[in-house]
């Protein structure tokens, strides 16, 4: 265990208050106009020295809000909601100990090269040295940690030494179901990941672009959770391949891991035109047809020499974006409803919780570098589309929208008369969010909902209505994160080995 105190400035070849002396680094990305000609990953690694630089501007505070992962007084989200002990590997990293940073971060992450490359890292809006300066590239650290992790050879399977004879279903196999896949086996559990997609991941794989997570880097670890022992059956959809019922009768215990899948729709006038599809359904069939074939097998939704628009101003809609850029599309704009975010924090938003401020992602960055300009538009809303004498969609008409929150903290949207517009469009992504799992496996197994449409399953215990059957991930707590579907991953596995073996020694 390294002590608080540990940081030894003696070694140092300066002052210890590096903070001051260095500047934050953000990761090293490849140039934005020039990342839009391939489907390669477009995050770089970082020199050596320049990490150590960055691991020595955290300061070691004494309570350390980056690693804490709670919600504060409903007001929002604090810290890593996996809880890595991040002040303890910027410290190693800082002092060029690389396989213990390693094995500090595998502690409380299963899977640091997902989050290292995904993650919106609400640790760095929570680091003390954000309260005045950039804060500790944490998310970057991480990246590069594991990375040398796998580089070095030091990430190798670990099977458990001795199993329990007890056998659980996990169906999904998203970063909920993986992590808590990796946890129960672990345990010595004899774990079988059901997918109904051809190949492993979820989200991680078939929505999240492949330039922002590679599919190697998802096989990659797949690969060494399967010689670790756990068995993964891909193309099986449970409720419709195998009963939910007969996978109940066959384990001792099944984890609902299946994700909120089901896309929010835009019901207005002319949705039914050619050229409208839910985001998903492009993003999905991109990254199969990419790497089924390098998309020559043309089973994709191509917006080459297309007039794009995405509704939707968040992370699916982004991704819209930087698939359209890549398949060369004509224009592209993004509709947001909400106003433009401010530029610094607000009163009611102050450190440590998540900075809610305006920011330009990857695939705007990328829109901006080879069209000029910023793709969005804000306070937009769109009224009906219009298509042309063949069916296909050619205009969508919009207005301006403010939005205010009622005393129920109900989203109220009013129409600014006067701000009619119409726009040329070719090709409309859907991009407004989920809501809520997918039905079938729930009836099946009569598995008790929420009013939100997730499922029932107390935070922390992860128990459905139903003795023995978990649930973890978006399809408990609504579409959120990869790093949300890692902890509660890691959480039901425990509640599941407890109820297993009557109590658990998994974190
Ligand atoms: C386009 C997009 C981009 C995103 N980008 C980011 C990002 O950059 N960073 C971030 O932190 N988060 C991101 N998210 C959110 C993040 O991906 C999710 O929160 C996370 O993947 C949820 O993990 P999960 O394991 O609960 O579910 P999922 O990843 O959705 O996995 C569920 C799996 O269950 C399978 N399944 C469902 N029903 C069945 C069945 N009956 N039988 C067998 N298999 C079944 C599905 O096929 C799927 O593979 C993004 C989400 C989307 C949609
Ligand atoms: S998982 Fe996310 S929140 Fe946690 S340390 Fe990594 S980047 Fe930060």
């Amino acid at each position: 265990m390294i002590s608080r105190d540990r940081r030894d400035w003696s070694e140092c070849d300066g002052e210890a208050n590096r903070f001051i002396e260095y500047k934050r680094e953000n990761p090293t990305k490849r140039d934005p106009f020039e990342r839009t000609k391939s489907w390669k990953e477009f995050q770089i690694i970082m020199p050596e020295p320049a990490l150590r630089q960055q691991g020595a501007r955290c300061m070691d505070c004494g309570v350390p809000f980056c690693q804490t992962g709670t919600t504060m007084d409903g007001s929002g989200e604090i810290g890593c909601p996996v809880y890595n002990l991040i002040p303890e590997w910027n410290d190693l990293v800082y002092r060029g100990k690389w396989k213990e940073a390693l094995d500090r971060l595998h502690k409380t992450n299963n899977f640091p090269e997902f989050t290292g490359r995904v993650c919106p890292a609400p640790c760095e809006g929570s680091c003390t040295v954000a309260i005045s300066d950039d804060a500790v590239s944490i998310k970057s650290i991480e990246y590069h940690i594991v990375e040398r992790g796998f580089q070095e050879g030091w990430i190798v399977p670990q099977p458990p030494s001795k199993r329990t004879g007890k056998t659980v279903a996990i169906v999904g196999s998203g970063p909920a179901g993986l992590a808590a896949a990796a946890q129960l086996n672990k345990a010595g559990h004899t774990v079988t990941v059901f997918e109904r997609e051809d190949r492993i991941g979820g989200l991680l794989t078939y929505g999240i672009p492949d330039v922002k997570l590679a599919n190697q880097t998802v096989e990659r670890r797949v690969k060494i959770l399967e010689e670790e022992g756990i068995i993964f059956k891909t193309n099986v959809e449970i409720g419709k391949d195998v009963s939910a019922s007969q996978l109940k009768k066959d384990f001792d215990s099944v984890l609902l891991c299946t994700g909120a899948t089901k896309p929010r729709d835009v019901e207005v006038e002319g949705r039914e035109l050619r050229g409208i599809h839910y985001a998903m359904d492009f993003l999905t069939a991109n990254t199969k047809s990419l790497l089924n074939s390098n998309h020559e097998d043309g089973e994709y939704i191509s917006a080459k020499g297309k007039h794009v628009i995405v509704i939707g101003g968040g992370d699916t809609g982004v991704d819209c974006i930087t698939t359209s850029v890549r398949h060369g599309a004509k224009s592209i704009t993004q509709f947001d409803i909400n106003r433009q975010k401010p530029e610094e924090r607000t009163e009611k938003n102050p450190w440590p919780l998540f900075p809610i401020v305006h920011q330009v992602e990857d695939g705007q960055k990328e829109a901006q570098a080879v069209y000029g300009t910023d793709p969005r538009s804000y306070q937009v809303s769109t009224t009906k589309f219009v298509g042309d004498e063949n069916g296909n969609v050619k205009e969508i008409h919009t207005i301006g929208v403010e939005t205010t929150i009622d005393e129920k903290g109900r989203k109220i949207r009013t129409p600014i008369p006067g701000t009619e517009k119409v726009w040329e469009a070719d090709l409309v992504f859907l991009a407004v969010g989920f809501t809520g799992p997918e039905q079938r496996i729930i009836d099946e197994l009569a598995v008790e909902t929420t009013s939100r449409s997730t499922i029932d399953a107390e935070y922390g215990k992860y128990m459905t209505s139903v003795p023995g059957v978990f649930a973890a991930g978006d399809n408990r707590r609504g579409q959120s994160l990869v790093v949300w579907a890692i902890h509660e991953g890691r959480e039901a596995a425990r509640e599941c080995d407890r109820y297993l073996m009557g109590s658990s020694n998994l974190p």
